[in-house]
């Protein structure tokens, strides 16, 4: 409270808004899992956040439109100086667009659900422009599609082949779509990908939750893969989050996980997981720092300098 007294007083003398003040006084945050907007797009604006497991309370309101969606993800990013985003979607398009109307703030990402879509000889054009700067989220386990499965293995190949950072959405849990299979997220069937690509950096989405055993032995036998802390942050009781991430952390993997907020249409959680990491106290304060950008510096190879401007 009194430093927040302080910093709106120094504001206030040096002409900055609040806002602004505030975010400088906050230290940079990376944040490796947004969407531009996202699917399911008929979703009424207003309409609660995924929760579990049910019976649940859902927290926030759904935006209604893409450009409120991206207004409201930018104040969040300023208001908690994210100073970078990891951004993939379902709409290839508006990724492009959201990159295009905030220079230097994303990485735009392809988002990959079906074999074949995008397709391959479009996706080698964008990077071959550089406007695409990683792979994925790879979201196979929400059509039934394993990471190890044949037809997936060109997407990996074209990341290896760019040098980009993957992301992946290999965990146990994700929306209710008929197509989805919790088998299809276990961390293990990475293992024949980063066989194949041993200098491909993958991460995944939730780092494995809740197959913590499976992900600790692949995060052990392959060092270029870490895992996000994202939807975990708000989806699922705080507790089992808590309780997850502690057990990555005395596993000695603290070095490797990163925040990610997976805001998709509600932008408010961006502020909600923070604070879910914020409020571990089991954490010290250069394991928040490591999680909440550092990690994530490394992985990305952002020049700590570039990544902590705010390039407007
Ligand atoms: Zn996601």
């Amino acid at each position: 409270m009194r430093t927040l007294w302080l910093v709106s007083a120094l504001a206030g003398w040096a002409g900055l808004p609040v806002v602004e003040a505030l975010a400088q006084a906050r230290p940079p945050i990376i944040d490796v899992h947004m969407h531009a907007h996202h699917a399911p797009f008929d979703l009424p604006g207003g309409a609660p956040g995924p929760c579990r497991p049910s019976p649940c309370q859902p927290q926030g309101r759904a935006t209604a439109t893409a450009a409120e969606s991206f207004q409201k993800t930018m104040e969040a990013m300023d208001r908690y100086n994210i100073v970078k985003g990891f951004l993939s979607g379902a709409d290839l398009d508006l990724v492009q667009q959201w990159a295009a109307q905030a220079p230097g703030r994303f990485i735009a990402s392809p988002w990959v659900m079906e074999a074949g879509k995008p397709a391959l000889d479009s996706l080698r054009r964008g990077y071959t422009a550089g406007r695409w700067g990683g792979m994925g989220e790879i979201a196979g386990p929400l059509t039934g599609l394993a990471p190890n499965d044949p037809a997936l293995a060109p997407y990996f190949a074209l990341a290896a082949e760019f040098d980009v950072p993957v992301s992946i959405h290999t965990a146990g849990i994700g929306p209710p779509l008929p197509g989805f299979r919790a088998a299809a997220g276990s961390p293990l069937l990475l293992e024949d990908v980063l066989v194949r690509h041993p200098n491909l950096r993958v991460f995944v989405e939730n780092a494995g939750y809740p197959y913590l055993d499976e992900m600790i032995a692949m995060m052990y036998q392959y060092p270029n893969l870490y895992g996000d802390l994202s939807t975990m942050t708000w989806v699922i009781p705080r507790s089992a989050f808590h309780t997850y991430l502690k057990a990555l952390i005395q596993a000695g993997l603290g070095k490797r996980l990163m925040f990610g907020s997976d805001q998709m249409r509600w932008p408010e959680m961006i502020g909600k997981a923070i604070e879910a990491i914020e409020t571990a106290d089991f954490l010290t304060a250069e394991q928040k720092r490591d999680i909440f950008y550092n990690n994530a510096v490394r992985f990305l190879r952002l020049g700590s300098a570039s990544a902590g401007r705010r390039e407007r």
